[in-house]
């Protein structure tokens, strides 16, 4: 009777590392694993892989079982040390003891080691049994379940929304980190996640850079800017640049041009996109692609031109920067040792406090390019040879051209904490050494 006793508790706690194992197991394989276990030929990785789909209802069966193994051989572990031990109350602490200690070391922490060491085999190995619970509990399943909803409801938290953009991003780091994505998905897919939060001010050309033309301008005139700058949309004002009246397509210029017309007015699409700087570029794309149009004008809150803004503009905040065949390109980062820089004046200050690992909010400068934000801390004008320390950096303003930064010198320090850690490093070692020393 005996044996049967040890027998059965021998059983339970065997029973009890399985499902730890197999809790383990299941939460330590990605979505992304279990999608490609779903493909398997194999009939075992295609049930974990539908486990591992219905998550909570998966643990919940294996807690039950954890849970009924676990109290079925505690319960027998009393009867047990009863039977063999006179004094009840010692009997009773005795089978505490001896139960906590086996279901701890044997049922709890060896096969969770095991199992975060090696998840899929254990969830493919313990698939079949695991499954034929999910169906035997499935009333129970079902009523914890109502339970859970019940307890999610009182105890949600005000506020409590669905999963921010941080965490999605934090999670692509990780699939990155874990091999499953390569850096290029991970940088594209952060780069949708961030999209709907870019305004057109992020990713405009500037009033400054636009190249446009007086409705008044010669037709030569107007062939030679095509030529020269290789734009295909060219606007057109009237008086002024913040009076844009029209956009003039190379393509039907030409046509025009050689059927012989000499008035812009006549070559030109009236049909113009005015947005202001705070449009989300998710929006605007959608507005253009609807329009079938590829620029818009950007006005300012005063009613002045302040930039343009073209399909290409808002695509490469998504895909990174796309070169035209006709483009002269340009690297905005030039690397000229290992710890010094070039960096061009447009550069946006987002990727530069990136690109330096600076421990700061972007958002908290009102600028969107390095040479605003030169300005910016500077508090003036930059000039050429200006130079300030930003961090650990180094900066000096190489060249102004229109009042405006084309590129600045970037020196990279040593972090202060580094240099306080490398100092305590090096007290400590001189420490430690002096300390050897009047050891011997
Ligand atoms: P396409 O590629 O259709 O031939 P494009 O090369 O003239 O057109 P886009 O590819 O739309 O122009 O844009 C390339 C870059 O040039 C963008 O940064 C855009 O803002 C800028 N750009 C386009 N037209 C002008 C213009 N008239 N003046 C100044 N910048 C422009």
């Amino acid at each position: 009777m005996d044996l049967f006793y040890i027998l059965a508790i021998f059983a339970l706690v065997i029973l009890s590392a399985f499902f730890s194992a197999a809790e383990t197991a299941y939460s330590s394989i990605t979505r992304v694993r279990f999608k490609a276990m779903a493909e398997s030929k194999s009939k075992r990785q295609v049930w974990a892989a539908a486990l591992g789909e219905n998550f909570e209802k998966l643990i919940t069966t294996i807690l039950i079982g954890n849970n009924i193994v676990n109290i079925g051989a505690a319960t027998l572990a009393t009867l047990f040390f009863t039977r063999v031990i006179e004094d009840a109350t010692i009997a009773g602490t005795v089978s505490t003891i001896a139960i906590t200690l086996i279901v701890l070391f044997v049922g709890e922490v060896a096969p969770k080691t095991l199992a975060k060491r090696n998840p899929e085999p254990i969830a493919i190995f313990s698939a079949p049994l695991i499954l034929f619970l999910y169906y035997l509990f499935y009333p129970m399943n079902w009523i914890l379940g109502l339970w859970q909803k019940l307890l999610t409801k009182i105890f949600k938290k005000k506020g409590d929304t669905a999963i921010t953009d941080e965490v999605l991003i934090t999670y692509v780091d990780e699939a990155e980190d874990s091999g499953e994505i390569d850096a290029e998905e991970s940088e594209l897919i952060k780069s949708a996640i961030e999209f709907d939060d870019l305004t057109v001010e992020d990713a405009l050309t500037p009033r400054v850079d636009i190249v446009a033309v007086d409705v008044t301008t010669p037709v030569d005139k107007v062939l030679d800017i095509f030529r020269e700058t290789g734009y295909s949309r060219i606007p057109v004002y009237k008086g002024n640049i913040d009076n844009i009246i029209g956009i003039l397509n190379e393509k039907d210029f030409y046509k025009l041009y050689m059927d012989g017309q000499k008035k812009i007015r006549n070559m030109m699409s009236k049909e113009v996109v005015l947005v202001p700087p705070s449009t989300k570029i998710s929006d605007l794309l959608k507005r253009l692609q609807k329009g079938k149009m590829h620029i818009a004008i950007v006005i300012s809150e005063f009613g002045g031109t302040m930039g343009i803004i073209t399909l290409e503009d808002i695509l490469e905040e998504l895909v990174g920067e796309i070169w035209d065949e006709h483009d002269e390109i340009e690297e905005p980062v030039k690397k000229i040792s290992d710890t010094e820089y070039e960096i061009a004046g447009q550069y946006s200050v987002d990727d530069f406090f990136d690109l330096f690992e600076i421990d700061r909010d972007p958002d908290d400068y009102d600028s969107v390019t390095i040479s605003g934000f030169v300005g910016e801390i500077l508090d003036r004008t930059p000039q050429e040879n200006d130079t300030l320390s930003f961090d650990n950096l180094f900066i000096k303003v190489l060249k102004v051209e229109y009042n405006r930064i084309a590129s600045i010198y970037v020196k990279v320090n040593k972090k202060q904490e580094d240099e306080e850690l490398n100092e305590g490093l090096l007290l400590r070692g001189l420490k430690s050494s002096s300390d050897e020393e009047s050891e011997e």
